[in-house]
């Protein structure tokens, strides 16, 4: 993988079909007024912020205080007392430094990987097995990838009724991309190099969560996965095990990486089903769920058989079902507030390598 050159300015591609569902504009319309309802919470909790924490949770409640005596201006007939109102939302503390940590951390020409090193310690051999074949012994991913990589390569065996995935590139460390960087150079030439070789600390694949994929047939030939008859089921259904096809064709433009028909990025099933429903290669995913915050609407994700369904979900109005992906901005300092919504205690945060935090909540059903 490289970075191509090219005179375009890296913009990402605007108006676009990014809407899957026609839910989403009259959702979206709603936000406005949500927000200053929103606004509204946000002020209590700054007033707030001051409350103990919950030991061990980080976690922040809003309360509405009862009202005194005093409040009522001397009136003779008590009011009666108000319940109080139910937080939406609780607060929880991420630590800025876990911005460039995570399954969601977008890698690229100008986003570099911080920790290498730290994943170099927790990735796993590729074990070989009747569906999935390694060009090299020494392949290694992270363990949720494996998993995923494994039931991928049962689904193209059974499907192809006996051609097994070959891994060809998994885990690589900083010095093992520059000594490819360089041979790369020597056989093609510096040009060439920078398509397709990215600079080291710029590989998706120092993440352990991308793997370079070829296919072998039964009768033991080893076939390129574009030539394979079946690679359309591979694109198709790969999102089903939670990877995207990370550089595809004629995405150029923006990844500033050629067509690469090999290279699978883990991205977990939600966010794989999310990308591939809004037709977004991964630069454009990641710019696009900064529009979706606790505050303006979440995106709502119900995986299904074909793929997902996607909208806009409102934190006064949640589903009962499905995922919700949102945006929060990193503030300023060492640390930031998560929203979570009440109640969902089934959640994960990602950084996005960038300026703020991923959170996927799962709401059940599924
Ligand atoms: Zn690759």
């Amino acid at each position: 993988m490289g970075y191509l050159k090219t005179t375009k300015p890296n913009t990402l591609k605007r108006g676009k079909a990014f809407y899957a569902s026609a839910a989403l504009p009259a959702a979206l319309a709603a936000r406005a007024a949500l927000a200053v309802l929103l606004s509204a919470v946000l002020f209590t909790l700054a007033c707030v912020g001051e409350k103990p924490l919950v030991p061990g949770g980080n976690i922040v409640s809003v309360d509405t205080p009862a009202p005194s005596a005093a409040d009522g201006g001397g009136a003779s007939t008590p009011e009666p007392t108000p319940e109080p109102t139910p937080a939406l939302y609780s607060l929880v503390r991420i630590e800025n430094s876990k911005l460039s940590d995570g399954m969601q951390v977008l890698v690229n020409y100008n986003h570099s990987y911080a920790h290498t090193s730290a994943v170099e310690q927790l990735v796993r051999p590729v074990e070989k097995s009747r569906e999935l074949l390694l060009a090299k012994a020494d392949a290694a991913l992270l363990d949720e990838v494996l998993t995923a990589l494994q039931a991928f390569a049962e689904g193209f065996y059974e499907v192809t009724g006996g051609d097994r995935l070959l891994v060809t590139s998994a885990f690589r460390t900083e010095q093992y991309q520059r000594e490819l960087y360089d041979d790369y150079v020597k056989q093609h030439g510096e040009e060439m190099a920078r398509i397709y070789v990215a600079d080291p600390g710029s590989s998706e694949h120092h993440t352990g969560y991308a793997v370079d994929l070829s296919t072998m047939s039964k009768d033991g030939l080893r076939i390129p996965l574009i030539e394979h008859e079946h690679f359309d089921w591979v694109n198709a259904h790969c999102a089903d095990h939670g990877f995207i096809l990370r550089y595809p064709v004629g995405s150029e433009e923006v990844t500033r990486v050629a067509y690469e028909p090999w290279h699978f990025r883990y991205l977990g099933r939600t966010h794989a089903a999310a990308c591939t429903a809004l037709k977004m290669v991964y630069e454009e995913y990641i710019e696009h769920l900064k529009v979706y915050t606790i505050e303006s609407g979440m995106l709502r994700v119900e995986l299904s058989e074909g793929g997902a369904e996607v909208s806009v979900a409102e934190i006064n109005a949640l589903p009962s079902s499905g995922r919700l992906i949102y945006f929060v901005p990193a503030s300023e300092g060492d640390e930031t507030m998560l929203p979570i919504p009440a109640g969902c205690n089934d959640y994960s945060v990602s950084g996005n390598n960038e300026d703020g935090f991923i959170v996927t909540v799962s709401l059940g059903g599924e």
